[in-house]
């Protein structure tokens, strides 16, 4: 078998325990059956964490944070950059943890995320010496200085949906700026982010600077988020969610939260999009990637009418085209849909879309591989403001498809009453795009493409509405983690 393009899902060993202090805990309230979403076996158990685990993770964050801090920044940067060369040399087993587990294929793993992930590293490592103060304006007998201070430790509770990199996306900021982390991975998706951990302490981060812990939102999750030592949380997961942990947070003690929540995404396509073809393949993979489990997933297409019939059947043809199959082999291009539960919601939230009158133009039929569940590219069109498919964030490789006659309604259309986390347009002409640009409502705006790319890192990501707040990436992702001090001087 040719190690890199598939696996043996079988094979993969896992880590134990949970990673506190530099080392496996294995403790915890319950024991958890983890899944594998491809063909539905349970590939280990992993201990659930009570108040106690948590506490104790806590605990190794406050003294890693002492650590962390005792060293210069740039001592803290180097060994960032180790940290990122390690996990550049465990590539494989990396992407093998990732992919096991979840809707991640092993292919994209290996050839994306992991390198992304050593990246970010790298990226936020380069601001550890680079975060400088102020010193504002006094008079001659007086100075102000203005000092930038970490929080001390911060809980990062992450989704299932991109295991690793979207706790890099926090973790690595978090770190730069000084701090320690404690972090509650996805139950459904546990090992891949405390095998990160691992390579953090054999590159010479003190322990405790990163810990994780295993558990379930309502015990684990809740136990780090009102944790009186835990002085910021950042999550990313489900809008549902984050409502109930801003409300813990501040219920426990005011801490400050970021919070990156859902998405129901438009694209926007002019008559004067161009290339249909282009415009096609990057539809269809905004909806079809990793299934459609994607945050910023193009959920909704708002297209012109002039090009729509084209279009759709271009995109059907395409998703057609897509290979249902495990994450672990090579030849598959929609992985399985994470679990049982999020599969029949899918198809429950088609039928009522259908029934509310959208007609099905491709897909729409949920299929099993062995005990796994997948779900084929759906296209409904005609879909109206207000119908299932158009209020709800689908989470799943399902595309909402409304018309417009006159191009000014484009916006009005593509502005969706609760979520604003990404936007696209395609168009050839300028006043239009920019136009778009402007109004808009959503954190981000791509012209003329679809979806992000490693050098977006440099420029802040995050949503309008409900789809959250706190930015990430970019310089604005470490900003986040830092709290001002002024300190006024008599000379
Ligand atoms: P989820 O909200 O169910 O869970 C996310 C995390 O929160 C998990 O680790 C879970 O255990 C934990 N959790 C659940 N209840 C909790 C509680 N009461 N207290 C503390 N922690 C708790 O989300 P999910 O199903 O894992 O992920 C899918 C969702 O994530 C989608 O809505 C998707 O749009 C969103 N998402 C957003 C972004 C973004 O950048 N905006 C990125 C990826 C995913």
């Amino acid at each position: 078998m040719d190690r890199l393009t598939h696996f043996d899902p079988a094979e993969v060993a896992v880590p134990s325990g949970h990673w506190v202090g530099g080392r496996e805990l294995d403790d915890g309230v319950a024991a958890l059956d983890v899944t594998r979403p491809s063909d539905g076996t349970v590939h280990a158990r992993v201990m659930e964490a009570g108040a106690g685990v948590v506490r104790a993770a806590v605990a190794s964050a406050l003294a890693g944070q002492q650590a962390w801090a005792k060293l210069r920044p740039r001592e803290r940067a180097q060994r960032m950059r180790r940290w990122a060369d390690l996990v550049d040399r465990d590539r494989d087993r990396l992407a093998r943890l990732e992919a096991v587990v979840s809707s991640r294929c092993f292919h994209e793993a290996r050839g994306a995320d992991v390198p992304a992930v050593a990246e970010w590293l790298r990226f936020y490592a380069e601001y550890a010496d680079k975060l400088e103060g102020q010193v504002t304006a006094s008079g001659d007998d007086r100075l102000s200085l203005v000092l930038r201070e970490p929080y001390g430790v911060v809980g990062v509770i992450t989704p299932w949906n991109f295991p690793l990199f979207l706790a890099t996306w926090k973790l690595a900021p978090a770190i730069a700026a000084g701090n320690a982390v404690v972090v509650k991975a996805s139950e459904l998706t546990p090992w891949s982010v405390q095998a990160l951990a691992q390579l953090a302490t054999e590159a010479g981060l003190p322990d405790g600077v990163i810990n994780v812990v295993h558990g379930t939102g309502p015990v684990t999750g809740q136990a780090l988020v009102k944790d009186p030592d835990v002085a910021y949380v950042t999550f990313t997961g489900s809008t549902a969610t984050g409502a109930r942990i801003m409300a813990d947070a501040a219920a426990a003690n005011i801490k400050p939260v970021a919070l990156e929540l859902g998405g129901k995404s438009a694209t926007v396509v002019h008559a004067d999009c161009g290339e249909l073809d282009l415009v096609a393949d990057h539809v269809t993979w905004s909806i079809t990637r990793n299934a459609g489990q994607l945050c910023y997933a193009g959920s909704r297409l708002v297209v012109d009418e002039r090009v729509a019939d084209d279009l759709l059947a271009r995109i059907a043809s395409r998703m057609r085209e897509l290979v249902a199959g495990p994450t672990w082999s090579p030849g598959t291009s929609m992985p399985p849909i994470i679990s049982e539960r999020q599969w029949r919601r899918i198809d429950e939230l088609v039928r009522r879309t259908v029934d509310e009158g959208a007609s099905l133009v491709c897909g729409g039929q949920p299929s099993r591989q062995q005990a796994g569940c997948y779900y084929p590219g759906t296209i409904l069109d005609r879909v109206q403001p207000g119908m299932t498919g158009h209020r709800e964030e689908i989470f799943g490789p399902v595309l909402a498809v409304q018309r417009f006659g006159a191009p000014e309604d484009a916006l009005k259309l593509a502005n969706h009453p609760v979520y604003g986390l990404s936007a696209a347009v395609f168009t050839r002409d300028v006043n239009t795009a920019l136009h778009a640009a402007r109004g808009l409502k959503a954190g981000t705006v791509w012209v003329n493409r679809w979806g992000r790319t490693p050098e977006m890192m440099t420029s802040p990501f995050g949503g309008y509405g409900q789809s959250g707040f706190g930015k990430e990436s970019g310089r604005a992702g470490i900003e986040n983690f830092l709290r001002s001090k002024s300190v006024w001087i008599d000379l």
